[in-house]
């Protein structure tokens, strides 16, 4: 039959092989060609090539296997054009039929050529034929008659007998590789990888090495930096008489690449080749600019490299890799930099479980991913979803994961799976995801429609239950454990120094307490963006206080309500202003939604009354009085401020109480005063001369200078389209994109998650805009205030401190509008200096 496009290409030094065409596999090998590795034969099929063959268009694979001359054995690999899309597993040894198997008997032994005839039977019969794999056991050293009965089990399942044409069976694996790539779940799997909808795959054909015969024969894989750390090491396995990835999985029976006490290595078994290997490494590092992982395999005392990837590895280890391959000028930094995506960093702020704290293990398994967690155990990934939309946190706990259940290992804070290994997908996936995970955990029963899963001991845990998942020790604990914050090392303090050389534009945090402002420092803030100051009286005995504050009628009340906060609040401000050191410090004045700070219950009213020395009767009138029905709408932020002056007041004197006892103390602070949920100009006007009243009554009699400076928060659409009015009267302007997105919308943050994930599903919206800036409407009013508020006001100070403020693509947003800093939680800072830097780069 015709071929009327080409369909293969073989790769050669010269031959035109782009990644958008062939993949990065394909193009990754050319480059070793380049570089003189001992590549076998190898040929390429373009995407094109693959979607026609899946669409059954492309019957004539013969002229493929052709090209290899005569009774070929070959492998295919996947080639996707990013290198961590996934795809489907390698198939080797095609080729393999009766007459081949007699003929390797002959040129390489019994052993060998049965363990390669039955791998093969068994991998095309789960791959291409899709039959179960248990029905193939595993056999450690077959003989004739294990081949024969796979070829007996083959033939009784399918009615077919084993194929015995190579042509056959290529055609039979182009298919099955290239119709796995249409599959709901290799799509669902790389667009979680950040793959678009339409991401073609090649395929590559290659000669097989084959690692079994006489001489130092074998295959193995080496790297050359440890892959979890990231620093450089020979790391790898190698395994005499064994083919492609049978010397990864076999662990035990493997050999060591370096010289070991433990036992033999390659080194010492076949100095040359080792020698040689580990030139190709540093080749490949000065060449290719990447840590490569070689895959070679050694037919008969020759090298053949087969195939090099990536080094596959963690966020620490590619922090670590990327610095080093700067510091060597193997790339620049800017480079460094862009290899580094700024969400990974979370990676290496994980949590871990204090080493020191007492651990109750319930179970057990492998570490598969890194980091630990504590949550509420559910067994379903609807489940987790469902909880995680709430706000909860969860522990996804399941027999195995299947592709089906990415979103929910994406909505659980750790995954536990009583099945599976370091490479199942459970494994894979949450890696990828950077979830802690725990699988293989083999002694705990699971019984998914009960919703409980029965530990070694006979203990029942039901869904709900709060449990500790140790992805870092393979473990899981009873109840919520200690945990420790991420420790960080100096590479990735260097690689944001970098950042930070590069970036223009500001990275702040919102920090509420002492706490997140220390957290703060070492992530290295710019300062605080947002101190949310309702948020420092959320503990018991602070809260009576404040519930006696909005709750009190009489202005004597409220007045000994403020005596008791003026100091609580002068000290959280002090502690605050000294942990900042002279950086600027935003304290944004109450914004209580007034539900949030009244009991909501009977036992809860009782309480205040006790609390308040009132009747019940009383306090529940006064609730109800108060109780308003849209409370994020209703007495708010500036308009609580401008109704009952004495509160911001009080916080005012507060504030300036502390800057004077610092500055007697030596330390200069000026203080940044926000007016939170401002829309009229006349709002601020009123107050900051009632602001500069409180100042003046403090400088009164004393030589300090009590100097601040005054801004608002846009949150409401009429103050962005305000912004001119209210700019005239501003040093600074910062937009609450949290409550700017639900005015904006009309679209409560409090209730949106109920209907979110519909709107979201039917593509009503693209993303949940709580999570991902809407750029077309709230940035429309992003932009028209920052231009507007520039224009009356040239040198106004405008940021973003609502939740996007950490989030790449905002960041890039609110450059692109000239804002001069964007502020975010203390865990987002290092993401938001990375990101900044990639806006500029
Ligand atoms: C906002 O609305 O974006 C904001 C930062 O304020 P809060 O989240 O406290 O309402
Ligand atoms: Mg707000």
């Amino acid at each position: 039959k015709q071929l009327t496009f080409k369909a293969f290409t073989e790769i050669t030094r010269t031959a035109t092989i782009s990644v958008g065409q062939h993949g990065g596999r394909a193009k990754c090998l050319q480059r070793l060609i380049r570089l003189d590795m001992p590549v076998p034969t190898t040929v390429a099929l373009s995407f094109e090539t693959v979607r026609r063959i899946a669409q059954g268009k492309m019957t004539d694979v013969a002229a493929i296997l052709d090209f290899f001359g005569e009774a070929p054995l070959v492998s295919v690999r996947p080639s996707a054009e990013g290198t961590d899309w996934g795809g489907p597993g390698a198939i080797l040894n095609i080729g393999m039929t009766d007459r081949r198997h007699a003929v390797m008997v002959q040129r390489r032994g019994e052993d060998a050529a049965n363990a390669i005839y039955l791998r093969f039977i068994h991998t095309y019969a789960v791959q291409v034929a899709h039959l179960d794999a248990e029905l193939f056991p595993r056999v450690p050293r077959p003989g004739r008659s294990d081949v024969a009965e796979a070829l007996r089990i083959f033939e009784s399942e399918t009615d077919e007998p084993f194929p015995q044409h190579p042509a056959e069976q290529l055609a039979g694996v182009l298919r099955s590789m290239a119709r796995a790539w249409e599959g709901t779940s290799a799509r669902l799997l790389r667009k979680a990888r950040g793959a678009p909808e339409e991401a073609g795959l090649g395929l590559v054909v290659q000669r097989m090495a084959l690692g079994v015969g006489a001489d130092e024969s074998g295959a193995g894989v080496m790297q050359f930096v440890d892959p979890t750390t990231g620093r450089g090491q020979i790391t790898g396995r190698y395994m005499s008489q064994a083919q492609g990835r049978d010397a990864l999985a076999l662990k035990h029976a493997a050999l060591y690449l370096t010289r070991d006490p433990r036992g033999p290595s390659l080194e010492e078994l076949a100095p040359e080749i080792f020698d040689r290997l580990v030139g190709l490494g540093d080749l490949a590092r000065a060449r290719l600019r990447e840590e490569m992982q070689i895959e070679f395999v050694i037919q008969e005392g020759e090298l053949a490299v087969i195939d090099a990837v990536r080094v596959p590895r963690t966020a620490r280890a590619n922090v670590e890799i990327v610095v080093a391959l700067a510091r060597d000028r193997i790339i620049p930094r800017e480079e460094a930099l862009l290899r580094v995506p700024p969400r990974s960093l979370n990676e290496l702020m994980h949590w871990q479980v204090d080493p020191a704290a007492p651990r109750a293990v319930l179970a057990g398994g492998i570490a598969a991913s890194p980091g630990a967690a504590v949550g509420r155990l559910v067994f379903s990934s609807t489940r987790a979803q469902a909880l995680a939309a709430q706000g909860e946190a969860c522990i996804l706990v399941k027999r195995e994961t299947s592709p089906d259940d990415v979103r929910g290992m994406h909505a659980a804070r750790g995954v536990l799976t009583a099945k599976g290994g370091m490479s199942s997908h459970a494994a894979v996936i949450a890696r990828g995801l950077g979830v802690p995970c725990v699988v293989g955990a083999g002694r705990i029963a699971i019984d998914r429609r009960a919703r409980e899963m029965r530990l070694a001991d006979g203990r029942i845990l039901r869904e709900g239950e709060v449990v500790t998942l140790d992805g870092s020790a393979g473990e899981v604990l009873e109840g919520a454990a200690e945990m420790l914050e991420p420790s960080l090392g100096e590479a990735f303090q260097t690689l944001l120094g970098w950042a930070d050389e590069i970036r223009d534009i500001g990275v702040r945090v919102n920090a509420d307490t002492p706490e997140d402002a220390r957290i703060a420092r070492t992530f290295r803030a710019e300062g605080i963006g947002l101190c949310r100051t309702e948020h420092m009286f959320f503990d018991d005995d602070r809260l009576t206080v404040m519930r006696e504050m909005i709750f009190a009628d009489a202005p004597e009340d409220r007045a000994d309500a403020l005596r008791q906060l003026l100091p609580m609040q002068r000290e959280d401000f002090t502690r605050l202003f000294e942990i900042m050191e002279g950086l600027p410090v935003c304290i944004r004045l109450f914004d209580p939604p007034l539900h949030e700070f009244l009991p909501s219950d009977r036992q809860g009213v009782v309480d205040l009354a006790n609390a308040l020395g009132r009747p019940v009767s009383d306090v529940q009138a006064r609730i109800d009085s108060m109780t308003e029905f849209n409370p994020m709408l209703g007495l708010r932020g500036v308009r609580l401020g401008i109704t009952v002056p004495e509160i911001y007041e009080m916080q005012v004197q507060a504030i300036f109480e502390a800057v004077i006892a610092l500055g007697e103390a030596g330390t200069q602070v000026v203080p940044e005063i926000m007016l939170p949920l401002v829309s009229a100009q006349r709002e601020v006007e009123i107050l900051q001369s009632r602001i500069e009243q409180v100042a003046a009554r403090l400088r009164a009699g004393r030589d300090a200078a009590v100097s601040y400076r005054l801004g608002v928060m846009v949150e409401t659409p009429r103050a962005a389209l305000k912004a001119h009015a209210i700019a005239e009267l501003c040093a600074f302007m910062s937009f609450g994109t949290n409550d700017l997105t639900q005015m904006t919308y009309g679209l409560s943050r409090d209730d949106a998650g109920r209907f979110m994930q519909t709107y979201v599903h039917q593509g009503v919206f693209r993303e949940d805009p709580f999570h991902v800036l809407d750029k077309e409407g709230v940035g429309e009013l992003l932009r028209i205030g920052a231009e507007r508020g520039r224009r009356a006001n040239g040198r106004i100070v405008l940021s973003i401190c609502g939740e996007h403020g950490g989030t790449a693509d905002s960041i890039a947003f609110a450059r692109d509008c000239g804002f001069d800093y964007v502020s975010c939680s203390p865990f987002r800072v290092p993401v938001a200096r990375l990101a900044a830097a990639h806006a500029v780069l």
